[in-house]
Order: C-alpha cells, then sequence, then structure tokens
C-alpha cells in the first residue's frame, strides 16, 4: 500500500493520533461531520462568494443575502438542523465585524483555489480560503470558526498555513506569501504573523518526517494511539476500547465530550 497524499490536516491528525489516521485517511472511515463542521462549512462558503466580489459590494448586506440563498440551497439538500446557520452566520457577522470596513480595499487574488504539488518529494494537497494584498503586503488568511488556540498552541495553528504558503509559491499561484492570518470570526479575534524563512524550513521539516512516519507504518504495520479529548470527536472511536475508556473518563468528570462520546461511553 501506498501513502496517501497528505495534506496539512492530515498531517495533523497524523500527529493526534496514528490509528486515527490509519482508520479514516487510509481506510476511509467516514466522518458524516456535526452541527459545527456544517456551521463552518456555510460560513465559509458564504465568504467565499462574498470575497470574490468587487470590493465595494464586499458589504453585510450583500453578505446576508448570500446567506439567504445559500441557506435555502443548503435546506433543499440536506437535513441541518436551524441551529447550523444561525451558528453560520455568527460567523459570518464575526468576519464583518473584524473586517467590514477594511476588505472593500484588498485586491483579492485567490478564493479557495485548490493546489497540489511536491514538497521535497511529498505530494501534498490544499485549499486556502483567501489569498489577497494588503497595501504592499501579500496575504494569506484562513477563516476560523472555532475557537481560537491558547498562546502555546498558536505555532500548531500557523503551521497549516505556513503549508498552505509554501504550496502557493512553489505552484506559481502568487509569488511570494508575506504574512499569514488566522480569523477566528465567531470568536472575533485576528492572529496573524509575518512568514519567515524559518517557519518555512521548520513546516517542511516536520512534513517530510511525517511521511517518512507513514511510509514506516504501512510497512511494519505499527501505528501509534493516543487517546486524548479528541477521541469523542472521531468516529473512530467507535472500536476503539482505548478511545472509549478516556470518554467515559471525561464523562465522570463532568468534561465536554463530542458527538461520538455518548455512543461510546455506551459501549
Ligand atoms: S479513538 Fe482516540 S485513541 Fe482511538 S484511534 Fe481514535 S483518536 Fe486514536
Amino acid at each position: 500500500m501506498s501513502r496517501p497524499l497528505l495534506s496539512a490536516t492530515r498531517l495533523k491528525l497524523w500527529e493526534q493520533c496514528q490509528t486515527a489516521f490509519r482508520r479514516i485517511v487510509i481506510e476511509g472511515l467516514e466522518d458524516p461531520g456535526g452541527d459545527e463542521a456544517h456551521a463552518g462549512q456555510f460560513a465559509h462558503d458564504v465568504l467565499a462568494e462574498l470575497m470574490a466580489l468587487p470590493g465595494d459590494a464586499r458589504t453585510a448586506a450583500r453578505a446576508g443575502d448570500i446567506a439567504d440563498r445559500l441557506e435555502s440551497e443548503y435546506n433543499a439538500e440536506h437535513d441541518w438542523p436551524d441551529a447550523v446557520f444561525d451558528r453560520g452566520r455568527l460567523g459570518v457577522s464575526g468576519a464583518v465585524a473584524l473586517y467590514g470596513g477594511a476588505w472593500s480595499g484588498w485586491e483579492v487574488l485567490h478564493v479557495e483555489e485548490p493546489i497540489h504539488t511536491d514538497i521535497d518529494g511529498v505530494p501534498i494537497r490544499s485549499t486556502p480560503d483567501l489569498i489577497v494584498r494588503v497595501g504592499d503586503e501579500t496575504v494569506l488568511l484562513d477563516w476560523k470558526t472555532g475557537r481560537p488556540p491558547r498562546r502555546d498552541d498558536q505555532p500548531e495553528a500557523f503551521r497549516q498555513l505556513v503549508i498552505y504558503a509554501i504550496l502557493a509559491k512553489r505552484t506559481g499561484l502568487v509569488e511570494r506569501v508575506d504574512r499569514i492570518t488566522l480569523a477566528y470570526t465567531t470568536g472575533r479575534q485576528v492572529l496573524t504573523v509575518e512568514l519567515t524563512p524559518a517557519m518555512e524550513h521548520a513546516a517542511v521539516s516536520e512534513l517530510k518526517q511525517a511521511a517518512r512516519e507513514v511510509d514506516d507504518a504501512l510497512v511494519t504495520g505499527e501505528w501509534g494511539l493516543n487517546p486524548s479529548a479528541l477521541c469523542s470527536w472521531r468516529p473512530c472511536v467507535a472500536d476503539c476500547p482505548e478511545g472509549q475508556a478516556n470518554t467515559r473518563q471525561r464523562i465522570r468528570d463532568g468534561r465536554k465530550v463530542g458527538r461520538f462520546g455518548l455512543d461510546a461511553a455506551g459501549g
């Protein structure tokens, strides 16, 4: 069996739990997605359409019109509760609050452009949400509808964007990326840093290391297991005794568990 195509998201999953990576990425265990993921998708879709408009059309009213149209389209296709759309709209209004006055002046270069290339022998794909010119800087920005990371976890959160930036440059999508930005719309917080060669070097090293480890696991059949708070958010918990034990303990401790948690705890 050969190594599957990597992405920044898959890389993160590999580092969190190798067995989850095997079950989800290699064996194709499906994650139907929960309300939070659907709300994030809805907000992203609205913002993608909004950002593709000319600068002076990127208004709150236009965002509302797009949200109304997409909500009726999605209602025809999915059985999502109203809370998904309410939460998604909070993500959109958060983006308007963060940037509404400023983004009319952005020169939008790319919106959700899928890219696929090879980084030092490792094939990888990604889809950055947005690449814009702001003043004399090229900025790669990702919308996030989840909770902003704690300070210690911020470098990890930025690494996904570092990989996007490397891909965007190597594929010729843009000549340079000066800044990477995580815009936590629902949490109304912007994290932004200048992209440095050191960050790129570290991300490439980690990517190559992970690719080597995946190759080794495919040969040896040894996949690490890392029970954590994330187990109850993943479908692999259904047949993972360690993940189920972790989830039961979290429930006993009165801590939050994900959408697969209650089923797993009863197992
Ligand atoms: S349930 Fe947890 S420990 Fe088990 S495979 Fe999934 S992420 Fe890993």
